[in-house]
């Protein structure tokens, strides 16, 4: 994870309207040169200036669209702002407001592990291994992936990469054993729950021989801290509720919880999934809390609350606020480029491999929707 050094205490004296009011003109000042990015768990205080919002891979393919944006700036974590400097021109530059806005999911596969445990287990599994890694990983995993004849896969697509991936990309030799870096829920409520967890803090990933050897699937054991929030309790607690609430969640959410819901799916799922409810009706989301409070405030005519009675918050995203944004853009006026996020080539080589390997599949599908 990298660390950004506190900003000069001037920043802090400033009123959020003298901040606002300071983004308004910088953005004016750079017009067509400059592109602001805003995930879906982006604050409001943020959100207000992005050009664009949506998940990384769609905020990264609409930087990618946009040639004249000199600067693209990032506010969402740091394999998102990797991944638009990997899809982007080379000429472009992209820049995350605060060095310190990681993912913690991502940071529970660093390379160093992932190359560690890749020998033995290409060694006992006796038949070929396609790696693929969640989006949510580093370009340095991406990459070995790449390297690998394996892909990326987002939420949406992710069990569709998956049987590709065991049927064979190349319709070649079939991939008898699929590494998903990751441990996330790629098959809906109702399916079963398959895979062997690789562990990566222990030896051999925590399996012996014949496990590696009867193993169909491998998942990377790791998860995102934010939709591990919610429990199963959460899902009795609105069930015993008197307002018919359907359960709405990502797939990042745990095993049981996708179960306990009615429906499940990515991010992009989830908005248009409330977008299009008849008004009136009733949803427990189970997502990160800024987007579901935009949602409710978004779509007065329905009730839309968190599944959870607490905040699940994405604390490294929530790093990105009004001061880092003044300060990046001020820079930029002045001629000056902090933060720049920049993959070397080799790496971005790779991972695009990855990248666009998931990208020349089919469309992306919803997890579930039943
Ligand atoms: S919500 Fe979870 S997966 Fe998404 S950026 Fe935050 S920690 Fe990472």
């Amino acid at each position: 994870m990298l660390y950004q050094l506190p900003l000069a205490p001037k920043y802090g004296e400033l009123s959020n309207e003298r901040l606002c009011a300071g983004i308004a003109d910088f953005k004016r000042r750079l017009g067509s040169r400059l592109v602001i990015l805003g995930h879906h768990y982006q604050q409001d205080d943020v959100i207000q200036f992005a050009d664009f919002t949506g998940d990384s891979l769609k905020l990264s393919q609409l930087a990618a669209e946009h040639h004249e944006a000199e600067f693209i700036v990032f506010c969402g974590v740091h394999f998102m702002a990797e991944t638009a400097d990997i899809l982007t021109h080379e000429k472009q530059t992209v820049i995350l407001p605060d060095l310190s806005a990681g993912c913690s999911m991502a940071d529970m596969a660093h390379i160093d592990q992932v190359e560690a445990g890749w020998p033995l287990l290409e060694e006992r599994a006796e038949g070929p291994i396609t790696p693929i890694t969640y989006v949510n990983s580093s370009a340095a995993v991406k990459a070995f992936v790449g390297r690998h004849d394996g892909a990326c896969c987002t939420s949406s697509n992710a069990k569709m990469v998956m049987e590709r991936a065991a049927a064979g990309f190349l319709e070649e030799e079939p991939a008898l054993k699929v590494v998903g870096l990751r441990y996330f829920n790629v098959f809906g409520p109702g399916e079963a729950h398959k895979g062997t967890v690789y562990d990566p803090r222990f030896p051999d990933g925590g399996l012996s021989a014949a496990q590696v050897r009867a193993a169909q699937v491998f998942l990377w054991k790791g998860h995102c801290s934010v939709h591990q929030l919610f429990t199963t309790r959460n899902v009795e607690a609105i069930r015993a509720l008197p307002e018919p609430y359907a359960i709405l969640v990502h797939p990042e959410c745990e095993w049981a919880v996708c179960q306990g819901a009615d429906r499940v799916g990515s991010t992009e799922y989830i908005i248009k999934t409330v977008r299009e409810a008849p008004p009136g009706s009733f949803w427990a989301i189970g997502t990160e809390v800024n987007l579901v409070q935009r949602l409710a405030r978004q779509h007065p005519d329905k009730h839309v609350r968190s599944l959870a009675g607490i905040q699940c918050l994405c604390t490294t995203m929530y790093r990105i606020d009004l001061k880092h944004l003044y300060w990046t853009l001020e820079n930029l006026v002045g001629g000056r480029v902090v933060n720049r996020i920049s993959v070397d080539p080799e790496t971005r080589r790779w991972s695009r491999v990855a990248l666009d390997r998931m990208l020349a599949l089919r469309p992306a599908q919803p997890v579930s929707a039943r």
